[in-house]
């Protein structure tokens, strides 16, 4: 069809002053051609030979012209086969009597932190639930058991292990939420890692014994970092704590500091049962246990390496992990080494 100047102007006039906004437009003629589209539509690979390459968005379009109202939708696109799949809002509105504008903005992120906020709900009332039924459980058999002092020692003995479990999982949601907010309001301040180090390896000095694991620690002396010293010290402990858990007895966990480059690496080295290759990147997800019923028994959340992964990335830094099943694991946390200004050299 041809498509008068007067058409083209007023396409012309919108997308310009689309290219100014954040979202992504596109106009159609009469017969669906499309006209004109924005740099953005045409980013996204909304159009190809003057066509919407989208059934969903080419209904939306001519809903909108059947109704000669504005017409929205949400939908996933993507721009081919291999491409990541994006979260679009849509909406399709008559520009003129034969003109139909479509605005479109990606929701993709928006709409991941939505489902994110939206599994941990879930998965939070599934983690507490178990603890709570078996409180509950443990509390009827008790009133049960008055009369035989064996059990009733038993089963307060079972209550007192998970209410301390209902207690932990708490503290670490509560720990991981605020990490997750990305707030760092917490103390910032410039921290020797070494004594950040000390006091984590300190921290799980007991829990070492206990498991008849040796811990040993090792630094290269005045490495700074600039942080929320709470949080990093959280970070170490987690993972020193999930060294020796993973442990056999008479095995030796290792903790080191060095510097590479612009970064403080702090490694954490233990030759327990180690991580299955494929296994390896979700453990870092929330709730994520390799052994659900080894994590379970030994008082484990699923929560230590979400909070340690967290607690990197507001640092600027991340957590990798080399591990090989039988053999060990090593977990590395790299943290920005603090850089003195001029200003703050004399501080
Ligand atoms: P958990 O509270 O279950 O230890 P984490 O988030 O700290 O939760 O760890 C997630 C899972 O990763 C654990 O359940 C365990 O299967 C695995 N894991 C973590 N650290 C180690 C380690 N040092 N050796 C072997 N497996 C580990």
């Amino acid at each position: 069809m041809v498509t008068s100047h007067k058409v083209k102007k007023v396409a012309a006039d919108a997308v310009a002053f689309l290219e100014v906004l954040d979202t992504a437009g596109v106009i159609l003629a009469s017969d669906n051609e499309v006209i004109n589209q924005s740099s953005k539509a045409l980013a996204m690979g909304l159009v190809e030979y003057s066509k919407l390459t989208n059934s969903e968005l080419q209904e939306l379009v001519d809903l909108a012209r059947a109704e000669k109202s504005s017409k929205s939708a949400e939908l996933y696109f993507s721009k081919n086969l291999r491409a990541a799949k994006q979260f679009l809002a849509a909406r399709a509105t008559m520009l003129s009597e034969e003109l139909v504008i479509l605005l479109i903005e990606d929701r993709t992120e928006a709409k991941r932190l939505e489902d994110t906020r939206h599994d941990f709900v879930e998965n939070i009332s599934h983690e507490l639930k178990t603890p709570i039924s078996a409180i509950s459980l443990l509390a009827e058999a008790l009133q049960m058991a008055l009369n035989d002092e064996e059990q009733l020692k038993k089963f307060a003995q079972s209550l007192q292990k998970e209410s301390k479990r209902l207690g932990s999982l708490v503290t670490r949601i509560i720990e991981l939420s605020r990490i997750q907010s990305g707030d760092l309001a917490g103390d910032v301040a410039v921290l020797d890692l070494g004594n950040i180090i000390a006091e984590a390896v300190d921290a799980n000095v007991v829990l070492a014994d206990r498991a008849g694991v040796k811990l040993s620690f090792e630094a290269e002396p005045g490495v700074l970092v600039e942080g929320d010293g709470e949080l990093i010290t959280m970070a170490i402990k987690n993972l020193i704590e999930n060294a020796i858990i993973y442990s056999e007895a008479n095995s030796q966990v290792g903790v080191g500091l060095k510097v590479e480059g612009d970064f403080a690496e702090v490694t954490v080295i233990d030759n327990g049962m180690g991580i299955p290759v494929d296994q390896q990147e979700r453990i870092f997800e929330r709730f994520y246990r390799v052994d659900p019923s080894r994590s379970r028994d030994t008082g484990g959340t699923g929560l230590g390496l979400a909070i340690v992964k967290h607690a990197a990335n507001n640092h600027g830094g991340e957590v990798t992990v080399f591990s090989r099943v039988g053999l060990g694991s090593t977990f590395t946390l790299k943290l920005p080494v603090y850089k003195q200004t001029e200003e703050g050299a004399d501080q």
